[in-house]
């Protein structure tokens, strides 16, 4: 690398500049102050390149977009840890767990993650820190979740009590430099907010759209039963967190076609997390505990639930709620493995986690592709994930921004 002028060039085996793009062959990549700039395809390369030899030669490779997880939860620990200990955490530990979490999700080539939630200062800070520390995954924060008094995940500060107050605190946040903004329009794991309870009306869900819009904010709405999804999309939501049918006593079950009709009509996005339920299942049965009982019965429910929605046409975008319950920072390309076993085509959960997850997240024209002008984040894999989704263990490289970290 040419240090001083911030240079990279990259010979990749064969190339992927996304899951949609037919494979390319060989091809080099020049990357200047972390972008890519060019890309010649072929073995040769360009004359007029700097320096005789690629700083960096994957020609065993398949070179691909880095990885996008758009749910996580950076501040928590993923190790099974109540509400009620997190909430003891100061700040400070939060944000060391936070940037470890960060360094946790690159070394699996996931290149960028989204924050879903956690105590506003905490989540900033470590977005702050991660910027600056090149082997962390790129953090995008939505500060804490709007919720309704003491509705799920209240305690990260961020209760609503009317539509007034919604768009307050989702200024709030906006002004402090949230890059989306997060509401939850059903309960979920939070004891008292249970996840078939809806919590805001359709006109504070209305009045969050609004906002978000003039804020030129992507929305995330969580939402984890029928009745939410049908108030969110009623409200103009169009990207909706986990997209579960739960009823009451929490068995899920309730698969709703109408439901399911309206989110395709609509053109929503849903991000499913797949992953919390097959996180719990894979914890011992003495250290998952009640929540491991639960899901037990729930997690086949969510997976019929998925293959139901992709069926009836529902675009998907990956992310795996890494920190809640049991669900570690390098879960996402078991995500895609789960997306694909349940409906998917590898292709397709590829495109959640690269070009659609970048899209969502209203960074579609900087993330989750390989071509000049893009940040130039990227992975190389031994195989081509669209014929093997296991590929994505396999890592030769993984590189944020250009930094190349393994
Ligand atoms: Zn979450």
């Amino acid at each position: 690398m040419n240090r001083l002028r911030n240079e990279l060039v990259v010979y990749a085996g064969r190339l992927r500049v996304d899951p949609w793009a037919r494979d390319l062959g060989p091809a080099w990549l020049l990357i200047r102050d972390g972008r890519f700039e060019e890309i010649a395809p072929g073995r040769t390369r360009p004359a007029e390149w700097p320096d005789a030899r690629p700083a960096l030669d994957l020609g065993r490779a398949v070179v691909l977009p880095g990885l996008v997880d758009s749910h996580v939860h950076l501040t928590e620990s993923g190790d099974g840890t109540g509400e009620d200990v997190a909430a003891a955490r100061t700040d400070s530990e939060r944000v060391e767990l936070g940037v470890e979490n960060a360094r946790t999700a690159l070394r699996a080539g996931i290149t960028t993650v989204a924050d879903c939630g956690g105590p506003p200062e905490a989540v900033f800070a470590v977005r702050a820190r991660t910027a600056a520390l090149p082997d962390c995954a790129r953090t995008l924060v939505a500060a804490a979740p709007i919720t309704t008094p003491r509705g799920h995940t209240w305690r990260f500060g961020g209760e609503a009590r009317d539509a007034a107050a919604v768009r307050e605190l989702a200024e709030r946040f906006a002004l402090a430099g949230a890059d989306f903004i997060k509401v939850m329009a059903s309960g979920g794991g939070t004891p008292g907010a249970p996840a078939w309870e809806p919590s805001f009306p359709e006109e504070s869900l209305r009045v969050a759209v609004e906002t978000a819009a003039a804020l030129g904010r992507p929305l995330k709405v969580h939402c984890l039963s029928a009745g939410s999804m049908r108030t969110a999309v009623a409200a103009g939501v169009t990207l909706i967190e986990h997209g579960k049918f739960r009823t009451a006593g929490e068995d899920g079950g309730g698969f709703d076609p109408a439901v399911a009709h309206l989110l395709a009509e609509a053109g929503a996005v849903i991000c499913p997390t797949l992953s919390v339920g097959h996180h719990v299942l894979a914890a011992p049965p003495d250290v998952s505990g009640d929540a491991g009982t639960l899901w037990r019965r729930r997690h086949p429910h969510d997976l019929d639930d998925f293959r139901r929605l992709v069926e009836s046409g529902v675009r998907m975008v990956s992310g795996t709620d890494a920190g809640w319950r049991f669900t570690p920072f390098h879960a996402l390309p078991g995500e895609l493995r789960l997306m694909a076993g349940a409906g998917m085509t590898n292709r397709e959960a590829l495109a959640a986690a690269t070009t659609g997850a970048a899209a969502a997240l209203g960074m579609g024209d900087r993330i989750g592709r390989i071509a000049p002008g893009y940040q130039a984040d990227f992975i190389a894999a031994d195989a081509d994930p669209v014929d093997d989704l296991t590929a994505l263990d396999r890592l030769h490289a993984v590189a944020r921004d250009g930094h190349v970290i393994r």
